[in-house]
């Protein structure tokens, strides 16, 4: 089958209806595009799950903040499609904003809790772009399954809690980090880096891996696992940590003293202009 590519909501309802009526399910990989091996590993589980698969390739303006990397984000689409295509994948939508946000648009999905910690804490109205753009795609698409990244954690958490508030009738799947060889978690923005800042990138995961050891090698005080992330941290001077963090794997409700649950070690920080995000999981092998 040819991929079918859509930019317009009628294209893409007359699709989603079509495959309705042949009572096929649908999973849903939904992108900002600048496609690399992390968001195809996303596309490959939903191609194994699902009978059709669909990448939506949109750069959601509301998630970003007035000065942020809207402008500059990375965007390739005619090489995102030669590689969807490759995978085999039915369609792609990559709509204009005008599509998404037509005039008199004015309804945002917003959440109270989870989305003002971490990176909603730099990026006040993040989320709420994130699970407002996700909340459109999702009504336009109704996918059986949504495939999400755990290199964006917190918004796997967040979009997760909206499926369940608001009892949508999808499965979200959160799916493996995957690396660079040198541990740095792929992004798009890794292309933004500096060869020097590139250097220095994979520290963010060499300080997550200790700490995890540590933790695996039975620490249980969250001081004592930040120490050991934070020194490794602090020697990289082109680093400008943000935040370096243990929270519940689930509510990412902060940890204080001791871990005596699942949890995760989450870690933000600024290589000149661009910002990097990772994370590790901290439960028993
Ligand atoms: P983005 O295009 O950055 O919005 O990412 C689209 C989806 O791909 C999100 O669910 C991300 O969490 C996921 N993703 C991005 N990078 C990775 C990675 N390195 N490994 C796994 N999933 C990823």
């Amino acid at each position: 089958m040819a991929l079918e590519t859509l930019v317009t909501l009628e294209e893409l309802k007359d699709l989603r209806d079509h495959w309705h009526n042949a009572a096929e399910s649908v999973g849903f990989v939904p992108t900002m595009g600048a496609l690399h091996e992390g968001h195809l590993s996303l596309v490959k589980q939903a191609k194994e799950a699902c009978q059709r698969v669909i990448v939506s390739i949109f750069v959601n303006p509301t998630q970003f903040g007035a000065n942020e990397d809207f402008a500059t984000y990375p965007r390739s689409l005619r090489s995102d499609i030669e590689m969807l295509k490759s995978l085999d994948v039915d369609a792609v939508f990559s709509p204009q904003a005008i599509e998404i946000y037509p005039a008199g648009f004015q309804t945002f999905v917003s959440n109270s809790e989870m989305s003002k910690v971490l990176c909603g804490a730099q990026r006040p109205n993040h989320f709420q772009g994130v699970l407002t753009v996700l909340m459109k795609l999702f009504q336009l698409i109704n996918p059986s399954m949504v495939m999400l990244g755990k290199k964006d954690y917190q918004q796997l958490r967040v979009v997760e809690r909206m499926v369940e508030d608001f009892y949508l009738p999808t499965q979200i799947v959160g799916c493996e980090i995957v690396r660079e060889q040198d541990g740095l978690a792929m992004s798009s923005r890794n292309r933004r880096l500096t060869e020097e800042h590139r250097r220095v990138a994979p520290t963010l995961y060499r300080a997550l891996q200790h700490i995890q050891q540590s933790f695996q090698s039975g620490q249980r005080q969250v001081a004592a696992l930040y120490e050991a992330g934070k020194r490794q941290l602090e020697a990289e001077k082109a680093l400008q940590l943000q935040y370096l963090e243990i929270r519940d794997q689930k509510s990412l409700e902060a940890i204080d003293g001791f871990i005596n649950r699942p949890a995760v070690c989450f870690v933000a920080a600024l290589l000149g202009q661009v910002r990097l995000i990772d994370n590790i999981e901290l439960e028993h092998p």
